[in-house]
Protein backbone atom coordinates (compact mmCIF):
# COMPACT_ATOMS: atom_id res chain seq x y z
CA UNK A 1 0.00 0.00 0.00
CA UNK A 2 1.21 3.62 -1.09
CA UNK A 3 1.67 5.87 1.88
CA UNK A 4 0.92 9.72 1.49
CA UNK A 5 1.75 12.21 4.19
CA UNK A 6 -0.21 15.61 4.61
CA UNK A 7 1.57 18.19 6.38
CA UNK A 8 -0.69 21.41 7.36
CA UNK A 9 -0.96 23.42 10.62
CA UNK A 10 -4.57 23.44 10.56
CA UNK A 11 -6.24 19.74 11.84
CA UNK A 12 -9.03 20.52 9.81
CA UNK A 13 -7.16 20.50 6.32
CA UNK A 14 -5.34 17.19 7.47
CA UNK A 15 -8.92 15.54 8.39
CA UNK A 16 -10.03 16.82 5.20
CA UNK A 17 -7.54 15.45 3.54
CA UNK A 18 -7.30 11.94 4.79
CA UNK A 19 -10.88 11.33 4.32
CA UNK A 20 -10.84 12.45 0.34
CA UNK A 21 -7.93 9.78 -0.10
CA UNK A 22 -9.88 7.13 1.57
CA UNK A 23 -8.89 3.73 2.92
CA UNK A 24 -6.81 2.84 -0.81
CA UNK A 25 -3.91 4.48 0.93
CA UNK A 26 -1.76 4.76 4.02
CA UNK A 27 -1.81 8.10 4.97
CA UNK A 28 0.25 9.71 7.72
CA UNK A 29 -0.20 13.72 8.71
CA UNK A 30 1.22 16.27 10.85
CA UNK A 31 0.14 19.95 11.90
CA UNK A 32 4.16 20.46 12.88
CA UNK A 33 6.71 21.61 9.72
CA UNK A 34 9.56 20.04 11.82
CA UNK A 35 7.61 16.85 12.89
CA UNK A 36 6.63 16.64 9.31
CA UNK A 37 9.76 16.54 7.70
CA UNK A 38 11.12 13.87 10.41
CA UNK A 39 7.92 12.01 9.41
CA UNK A 40 9.05 12.11 5.61
CA UNK A 41 12.79 10.88 6.46
CA UNK A 42 11.68 8.19 8.56
CA UNK A 43 9.12 6.58 7.10
CA UNK A 44 9.91 7.79 2.99
CA UNK A 45 6.20 8.42 1.39
CA UNK A 46 5.14 7.47 -1.90
CA UNK A 47 4.14 11.60 -1.77
CA UNK A 48 3.97 14.34 0.30
CA UNK A 49 1.02 17.05 0.37
CA UNK A 50 2.34 20.06 1.75
CA UNK A 51 0.99 23.34 3.02
CA UNK A 52 3.06 26.46 2.06
CA UNK A 53 1.93 29.17 5.11
CA UNK A 54 2.71 27.78 8.13
CA UNK A 55 3.70 29.15 11.71
CA UNK A 56 7.18 28.18 12.81
CA UNK A 57 8.97 26.84 8.78
CA UNK A 58 7.30 27.92 5.59
CA UNK A 59 6.45 24.57 3.48
CA UNK A 60 8.86 25.92 0.53
CA UNK A 61 12.02 25.91 2.80
CA UNK A 62 10.20 22.60 4.10
CA UNK A 63 10.29 21.22 0.15
CA UNK A 64 14.06 22.31 -0.05
CA UNK A 65 15.10 20.50 3.30
CA UNK A 66 13.20 17.66 1.51
CA UNK A 67 15.16 18.18 -1.79
CA UNK A 68 18.61 18.56 -0.43
CA UNK A 69 18.50 14.95 1.72
CA UNK A 70 19.45 11.88 0.10
CA UNK A 71 16.54 9.97 1.65
CA UNK A 72 13.80 12.00 0.65
CA UNK A 73 14.92 13.71 -2.34
CA UNK A 74 12.57 11.64 -4.56
CA UNK A 75 9.51 12.05 -3.15
CA UNK A 76 7.38 13.92 -5.01
CA UNK A 77 6.20 16.86 -3.11
CA UNK A 78 2.49 18.53 -4.13
CA UNK A 79 1.81 21.94 -2.58
CA UNK A 80 -1.37 22.26 -1.40
CA UNK A 81 -2.21 25.96 -0.61
CA UNK A 82 -4.23 29.19 -0.55
CA UNK A 83 -1.56 31.59 -2.28
CA UNK A 84 -3.15 31.52 -5.50
CA UNK A 85 -0.06 34.02 -6.91
CA UNK A 86 1.70 33.07 -10.42
CA UNK A 87 4.83 33.86 -8.56
CA UNK A 88 3.64 31.79 -5.61
CA UNK A 89 3.24 28.64 -7.83
CA UNK A 90 6.18 29.43 -9.88
CA UNK A 91 8.32 29.33 -7.04
CA UNK A 92 6.83 25.70 -5.57
CA UNK A 93 7.77 24.55 -8.96
CA UNK A 94 11.28 26.14 -9.05
CA UNK A 95 12.43 24.30 -5.66
CA UNK A 96 11.31 21.28 -7.23
CA UNK A 97 7.26 20.35 -6.19
CA UNK A 98 5.43 17.76 -9.26
CA UNK A 99 2.42 19.98 -8.60
CA UNK A 100 0.77 23.19 -6.81
CA UNK A 101 -3.09 22.71 -5.80
CA UNK A 102 -4.82 25.95 -4.91
CA UNK A 103 -7.29 26.09 -2.26
CA UNK A 104 -10.14 26.03 -1.78
CA UNK A 105 -10.17 22.60 -4.19
CA UNK A 106 -12.20 20.47 -5.18
CA UNK A 107 -11.89 17.04 -3.91
CA UNK A 108 -12.48 14.79 -6.61
CA UNK A 109 -9.99 16.71 -9.31
CA UNK A 110 -7.24 15.94 -5.65
CA UNK A 111 -8.19 12.65 -5.43
CA UNK A 112 -7.62 12.19 -9.09
CA UNK A 113 -3.95 14.39 -9.35
CA UNK A 114 -2.84 12.66 -6.37
CA UNK A 115 -3.70 8.95 -7.77
CA UNK A 116 -1.53 9.94 -10.91
CA UNK A 117 1.44 10.85 -9.19
CA UNK A 118 1.49 7.57 -7.02
CA UNK A 119 0.62 5.91 -10.00
CA UNK A 120 3.72 7.51 -12.11
CA UNK A 121 5.79 6.66 -8.67
CA UNK A 122 5.11 3.12 -8.33
CA UNK A 123 6.34 3.24 -12.30
CA UNK A 124 9.17 4.92 -11.03
CA UNK A 125 10.10 2.46 -8.16
CA UNK A 126 9.91 -0.04 -10.40
CA UNK A 127 12.32 0.82 -12.77
CA UNK A 128 14.08 2.03 -10.42
CA UNK A 129 14.23 -1.26 -8.83
CA UNK A 130 14.83 -3.50 -12.20
CA UNK A 131 17.50 -1.12 -13.06
CA UNK A 132 19.68 -2.42 -9.74
CA UNK A 133 18.80 -6.28 -9.71
CA UNK A 134 20.54 -8.79 -11.55
CA UNK A 135 17.48 -10.30 -13.46
CA UNK A 136 18.75 -13.77 -13.90
CA UNK A 137 19.63 -14.17 -9.70
CA UNK A 138 17.92 -11.34 -8.57
CA UNK A 139 20.41 -10.32 -5.96
CA UNK A 140 22.19 -6.79 -6.41
CA UNK A 141 23.78 -6.08 -10.36
CA UNK A 142 26.90 -4.41 -11.18
CA UNK A 143 25.84 -1.06 -10.97
CA UNK A 144 24.26 -1.30 -8.06
CA UNK A 145 27.26 -2.81 -6.30
CA UNK A 146 29.42 0.11 -7.79
CA UNK A 147 26.50 2.85 -6.91
CA UNK A 148 27.15 0.79 -3.50
CA UNK A 149 30.60 0.76 -3.09
CA UNK A 150 31.02 4.10 -4.05
CA UNK A 151 29.03 5.30 -1.31
CA UNK A 152 30.38 3.22 0.99
CA UNK A 153 33.78 4.07 0.40
CA UNK A 154 33.47 7.77 0.91
CA UNK A 155 31.63 7.29 4.31
CA UNK A 156 34.35 5.04 5.50
CA UNK A 157 36.44 7.70 4.65
CA UNK A 158 34.75 10.58 6.93
CA UNK A 159 34.66 8.11 9.95
CA UNK A 160 37.77 6.42 9.37
CA UNK A 161 36.76 2.82 9.48
CA UNK A 162 37.30 -0.20 8.11
CA UNK A 163 35.48 -1.93 4.84
CA UNK A 164 35.91 -5.47 3.01
CA UNK A 165 35.29 -6.67 -0.07
CA UNK A 166 34.99 -10.41 -1.01
CA UNK A 167 34.89 -11.71 -4.48
CA UNK A 168 33.56 -15.11 -5.48
CA UNK A 169 33.77 -17.36 -8.20
CA UNK A 170 31.91 -20.42 -8.74
CA UNK A 171 34.73 -23.22 -9.42
CA UNK A 172 34.88 -24.94 -12.98
CA UNK A 173 32.00 -23.40 -13.85
CA UNK A 174 32.70 -23.96 -17.77
CA UNK A 175 32.50 -27.73 -17.44
CA UNK A 176 29.12 -27.22 -15.28
CA UNK A 177 27.43 -25.63 -17.99
CA UNK A 178 29.60 -28.18 -20.39
CA UNK A 179 28.09 -31.26 -18.33
CA UNK A 180 24.80 -30.03 -17.71
CA UNK A 181 23.57 -27.53 -20.38
CA UNK A 182 23.34 -23.84 -19.80
CA UNK A 183 19.79 -23.80 -18.77
CA UNK A 184 20.57 -25.48 -15.46
CA UNK A 185 23.44 -23.83 -15.42
CA UNK A 186 21.92 -20.85 -14.55
CA UNK A 187 19.74 -21.78 -12.47
CA UNK A 188 22.68 -23.27 -10.19
CA UNK A 189 23.82 -19.16 -10.13
CA UNK A 190 20.35 -18.52 -8.94
CA UNK A 191 20.83 -20.90 -6.36
CA UNK A 192 24.14 -19.87 -5.18
CA UNK A 193 23.18 -16.46 -5.35
CA UNK A 194 20.50 -17.47 -2.97
CA UNK A 195 22.63 -18.93 -0.70
CA UNK A 196 25.08 -16.19 -0.72
CA UNK A 197 22.20 -13.78 0.09
CA UNK A 198 21.31 -16.04 2.52
CA UNK A 199 24.84 -16.09 4.52
CA UNK A 200 24.78 -11.72 4.50
CA UNK A 201 23.83 -10.94 8.26
CA UNK A 202 23.42 -7.12 8.04
CA UNK A 203 21.32 -4.97 6.27
CA UNK A 204 24.34 -3.16 5.58
CA UNK A 205 25.89 -5.69 3.85
CA UNK A 206 25.36 -5.91 -0.17
CA UNK A 207 25.53 -9.26 -2.36
CA UNK A 208 25.87 -8.69 -6.07
CA UNK A 209 26.59 -10.49 -9.38
CA UNK A 210 29.80 -8.72 -10.56
CA UNK A 211 30.14 -10.82 -13.61
CA UNK A 212 29.08 -13.78 -15.53
CA UNK A 213 30.16 -16.35 -12.66
CA UNK A 214 31.18 -14.15 -10.32
CA UNK A 215 29.53 -12.65 -7.53
CA UNK A 216 30.85 -9.76 -4.73
CA UNK A 217 29.54 -8.73 -1.10
CA UNK A 218 30.40 -5.31 0.44
CA UNK A 219 31.04 -4.65 4.17
CA UNK A 220 31.04 -1.94 5.59
CA UNK A 221 32.26 -1.50 8.83
CA UNK A 222 34.22 -4.49 8.48
CA UNK A 223 37.60 -5.73 9.75
CA UNK A 224 39.66 -8.22 7.37
CA UNK A 225 39.00 -10.93 10.06
CA UNK A 226 35.40 -10.47 10.18
CA UNK A 227 35.36 -10.65 6.74
CA UNK A 228 36.93 -13.67 6.30
CA UNK A 229 34.59 -15.59 8.75
CA UNK A 230 31.79 -14.13 6.50
CA UNK A 231 33.29 -15.50 3.53
CA UNK A 232 33.90 -18.81 5.30
CA UNK A 233 30.23 -18.85 6.01
CA UNK A 234 28.71 -18.16 2.69
CA UNK A 235 31.36 -20.74 1.19
CA UNK A 236 30.26 -23.32 3.65
CA UNK A 237 26.48 -22.14 2.51
CA UNK A 238 27.01 -23.00 -0.95
CA UNK A 239 29.07 -26.51 -0.31
CA UNK A 240 25.91 -27.08 1.95
CA UNK A 241 23.37 -27.06 -1.44
CA UNK A 242 25.00 -30.14 -2.09
CA UNK A 243 24.40 -29.50 -5.71
CA UNK A 244 25.83 -32.10 -7.70
CA UNK A 245 29.23 -31.50 -9.95
CA UNK A 246 29.90 -34.06 -11.53
CA UNK A 247 33.12 -32.63 -13.09
CA UNK A 248 34.20 -30.65 -9.89
CA UNK A 249 37.00 -32.49 -7.44
CA UNK A 250 34.30 -32.19 -4.24
CA UNK A 251 31.66 -33.39 -6.72
CA UNK A 252 28.86 -30.73 -5.76
CA UNK A 253 29.22 -27.05 -6.84
CA UNK A 254 32.09 -24.73 -4.93
CA UNK A 255 32.69 -20.95 -4.73
CA UNK A 256 36.38 -19.89 -4.06
CA UNK A 257 36.89 -16.32 -2.63
CA UNK A 258 38.99 -13.28 -2.20
CA UNK A 259 38.97 -10.80 0.27
CA UNK A 260 40.51 -7.57 1.10
CA UNK A 261 39.83 -5.26 3.20
CA UNK A 262 41.45 -1.59 3.73
CA UNK A 263 40.84 1.82 6.16
CA UNK A 264 40.55 4.21 2.65
CA UNK A 265 41.95 7.65 2.80
CA UNK A 266 41.98 10.10 -0.12
CA UNK A 267 44.17 9.68 -2.93
CA UNK A 268 43.05 5.61 -2.63
CA UNK A 269 40.03 4.28 -4.68
CA UNK A 270 37.56 1.77 -4.59
CA UNK A 271 39.34 0.17 -7.58
CA UNK A 272 42.37 -0.59 -5.39
CA UNK A 273 40.15 -2.73 -3.47
CA UNK A 274 38.64 -4.61 -6.06
CA UNK A 275 41.98 -5.67 -7.82
CA UNK A 276 43.72 -6.62 -4.14
CA UNK A 277 40.36 -8.89 -3.51
CA UNK A 278 41.17 -10.35 -6.82
CA UNK A 279 44.12 -11.03 -6.78
CA UNK A 280 43.43 -13.29 -3.15
CA UNK A 281 40.67 -14.94 -5.44
CA UNK A 282 43.52 -15.60 -8.19
CA UNK A 283 45.31 -17.58 -5.36
CA UNK A 284 42.50 -18.79 -3.73
CA UNK A 285 41.81 -20.75 -7.32
CA UNK A 286 45.75 -21.74 -7.35
CA UNK A 287 45.84 -23.60 -4.04
CA UNK A 288 42.71 -25.85 -5.02
CA UNK A 289 39.53 -23.39 -5.36
CA UNK A 290 36.94 -23.96 -2.48
CA UNK A 291 38.41 -21.72 -0.11
CA UNK A 292 38.72 -18.22 0.98
CA UNK A 293 42.01 -16.46 0.80
CA UNK A 294 42.89 -12.68 2.72
P1 LIG B 1 37.40 -21.44 -12.48
O1 LIG B 1 37.20 -22.51 -11.47
O2 LIG B 1 38.86 -21.19 -12.71
O3 LIG B 1 36.67 -20.21 -12.14
O4 LIG B 1 36.84 -22.00 -13.85
P2 LIG B 1 35.49 -21.59 -14.55
O5 LIG B 1 35.17 -22.62 -15.60
O6 LIG B 1 34.42 -21.34 -13.54
O7 LIG B 1 35.85 -20.20 -15.19
P3 LIG B 1 35.71 -19.61 -16.64
O8 LIG B 1 35.92 -18.15 -16.48
O9 LIG B 1 36.62 -20.35 -17.58
O10 LIG B 1 34.23 -19.91 -17.10
C1 LIG B 1 33.14 -19.21 -16.62
C2 LIG B 1 31.92 -19.77 -17.27
O11 LIG B 1 30.74 -19.15 -16.77
C3 LIG B 1 31.92 -19.55 -18.76
C4 LIG B 1 30.54 -19.02 -19.07
O12 LIG B 1 29.92 -19.70 -20.10
C5 LIG B 1 29.78 -19.23 -17.78
N1 LIG B 1 28.74 -18.22 -17.59
C6 LIG B 1 28.90 -16.89 -17.46
N2 LIG B 1 27.69 -16.28 -17.34
C7 LIG B 1 26.76 -17.25 -17.38
C8 LIG B 1 25.33 -17.26 -17.31
O13 LIG B 1 24.66 -16.22 -17.15
N3 LIG B 1 24.70 -18.47 -17.36
C9 LIG B 1 25.40 -19.62 -17.53
N4 LIG B 1 24.71 -20.76 -17.57
N5 LIG B 1 26.74 -19.64 -17.63
C10 LIG B 1 27.41 -18.49 -17.55
MG1 LIG C 1 35.10 -16.33 -13.58
MG1 LIG D 1 34.68 -19.73 -12.23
Amino acid sequence: MQTVLAIDDVPANLKLLGEILGPAYRFLCSTSAQAGFEIAVAQRPDVILLDVVMPEVDGYEICRQLKAQQQTEQIPVIFITSLKDETDETRGLDIGAIDYITKPFCPAIVRARIRNHLELKRYRDLLEAMSMTDGLTGVANRRHFEQFLDREWRSAIRRQAPMSLVLMDIDHFKLYNDHYGHLEGDECLRAVAQALQGGARRASELVARYGGEEFACVLPETSLESAKGLAGQQREAVLALERPHARSTWGFVTVSMGVASVVPSLGQEPGDLIRQADEHLYVAKKNGRNQVNG
